[in-house]
């Protein structure tokens, strides 16, 4: 597979190019491969649960369902990651790995990035959107920038 593009400014260094899917997390990867953010959601107490486990922590029930989200949040925390781990990632820093609240969605905190942000330019409580990037045939990966 060939190297996937960089499409957003501070975008980080490409972890993997494929997700790891099961049939607890397929909806989010398949609704991803849409641009849809989705999060699974008890279907029994209505508590979000994030990553899906197997039984609710609320009520232990098993059954989940996943909802579609508006894609917008409020950026929750944030580092900014200056130095390179390995030499190879010189050409991917800075880049800004964050936790975001998401919409619609209480409780449900995702960790990604902020990207095509200047770092100086993040701040807590900000308000944040999504936006994609397709990796390959089978991986859309969501990201944040300032709504
Ligand atoms: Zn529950």
């Amino acid at each position: 597979m060939s190297t996937p593009a960089i499409p957003f400014k501070y975008m980080p260094s490409p972890l993997f190019t494929d997700p790891y899917a099961d049939e607890w997390t397929a909806p989010f990867w398949e609704a991803a491969m849409r641009e849809q953010l989705t999060a699974p959601k008890c279907t029994n107490c209505g508590k979000f649960r994030l990553p899906p486990s197997r039984w609710c922590a609320q009520c232990h029930a098993q059954d989940l369902e996943y909802v579609d989200l508006p894609g917008t949040g409020t950026l929750y925390s944030f580092i900014i990651v200056r130095h390179p781990l390995t030499p190879d990632q010189q050409d991917y820093v800075p880049y800004i790995p964050a936790v975001v609240d998401a919409d619609g969605a209480p409780g449900c905190r995702f960790v990604s990035n902020m990207v095509d942000v200047e770092p100086e330019d993040v701040n807590v409580g900000m308000p944040v959107k999504v936006v994609w990037n397709r990796v390959s045939d089978t991986l859309t990966l969501p990201f944040w920038t300032t709504a």
